[in-house]
């Protein structure tokens, strides 16, 4: 049995010489790796700045931090996400407010998130769902109208483009993930992107506790002062040397995402019991994080036993997230939010199934995956 697993890191022989490199020489950290990545990423994505972080969640917490946002302000952020969307910005004191989902796609539904603003409203949050681009259009007008700032939480969005321009670069800065089992791995780490150069500039201070000068800019060594409070943020010169690498492979990474994502489409698609998110269009490209299936109705009580007869022929699986992140018990024990509500983010938690279509995988295993799926199914319905 050939296993399928939902995701793994593609690191080869130039990752490992380019580690090596660091390890031979003397400078961990605020080296020019970093430098490099970060003009080789900005290149990569069309964004005049890159600033690279410790962490997407790192990258989304110096963004609000820069920005102001504290206690007092609300900022609104979706209900079907990972929970560090929410985490960023609650770290603030600020309150996260929560937006559902729209079922066709899996993104927040723009127009509950349009009135949801209230006279407290800082920023909006806005997360592209496995990849699938929000139509920033609309969040542009929105956030506009009510002089709001915007953060993509771009995590799972290398690739993705609206309209052409690359997400993470309709809001003021837009954070992007690599941690192991995403698009590309640094191992943890994460990068920023912003249009506002002093913007750029701030962060580049801040996630370095703040201090005046690099040690690169140091007229004499060990001399700067602390102009405002600043993290330990940044990424070292390991994982920098891993994503200068990564990135080169990102268009073979993409086009064998592409690629496995359409034959496991069309093996979907012949499946009656199951819909999947809605796909590009001319003016939105998905990254295609994976493909996550919606079951019908009566079959989602079962789907712990289609989950299982994947998982026992050892295909991954993965759930886009196991609970609206209002409904996970931190959240609804610090702000008193009942099960019932976000109905669509709910249901998108409780009855799909993530498919994995990652560059570790070929078109052969997605048809593994298309006719096993169809096996779980029908065994369920034998058992009724
Ligand atoms: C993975 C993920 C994060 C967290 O990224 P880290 O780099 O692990 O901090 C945040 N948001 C979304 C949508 C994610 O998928």
């Amino acid at each position: 049995m050939k296993e399928i697993p939902f995701g793994r890191p593609l690191l080869g022989d130039a990752e490992k010489r380019a580690v090596a490199e660091v390890l031979e020489g003397p400078v961990l950290v605020h080296g020019p790796r970093a430098a490099a990545f970060e003009r080789d990423f900005a290149d990569w994505t069309g964004a005049p700045r890159a600033v690279s972080v410790s962490s997407c969640t790192a990258g989304l917490h110096l963004a609000y931090f820069d920005l102001g946002i504290g206690p007092g302000d609300e900022v609104l952020v979706p209900a079907q996400t990972h929970v560090a969307t929410a985490h960023a910005v609650a770290f603030t004191g600020a309150r996260p407010v929560f937006v559902d989902a729209e079922i066709e796609t899996g993104n927040v539904d723009l127009e509950q998130l349009a009135a949801a603003v209230t006279e407290r409203t800082r920023a909006v949050s806005i997360v592209h769902f496995l990849g699938y681009p929000v139509a920033m259009d609309r969040v542009l007008e929105i956030a506009s109208a009510h002089g709001l700032f915007v953060v993509e939480d771009c995590a799972l969005a290398i690739g993705t483009r609206y309209k052409g321009v690359h997400a993470g670069l309709f809001g003021d800065v837009g954070c992007f993930s690599f941690y192991p089992v995403k698009h590309m791995t640094t191992a943890e780490g994460g990068m920023s992107i912003t249009r506002h150069e002093n913007l750029a500039d701030r962060l580049m201070r801040e996630r370095a506790f703040g201090v005046d000068r690099h040690v690169g800019e140091r007229r004499v060594p060990g001399q700067y002062d602390v102009t405002r409070l600043g993290y330990n943020y940044r990424m070292n010169e390991i994982q920098a040397a891993i994503g200068i690498e990564q990135l080169k492979r990102m268009n073979d990474f993409l086009d064998r995402r592409r690629e496995n994502f359409a034959a496991l489409a069309g093996a979907v698609d012949r499946i009656e019991e199951v819909r999947r998110f809605a796909d590009d269009c001319g003016d939105r490209e998905s990254s295609r994080y994976c493909l996550s299936i919606l079951l019908d109705d009566d079959l989602i009580g079962r789907r712990p036993e289609i989950v299982a007869h994947l998982n026992e022929r050892g295909i991954g699986t993965s759930v886009y997230y196991p609970k609206p992140v209002p409904h996970m018990q931190y959240y609804r024990e610090t702000y008193g939010i009942g099960e019932e509500t976000f109905p669509v983010a709910a249901r998108i938690s409780g009855s799909s199934i993530a498919l994995p279509v990652g560059p570790h995988l070929e078109p052969d295993d997605m048809m593994t995956i298309g006719r096993t799926l169809e096996e779980a199914i029908a065994s369920v319905k034998r058992h009724a």
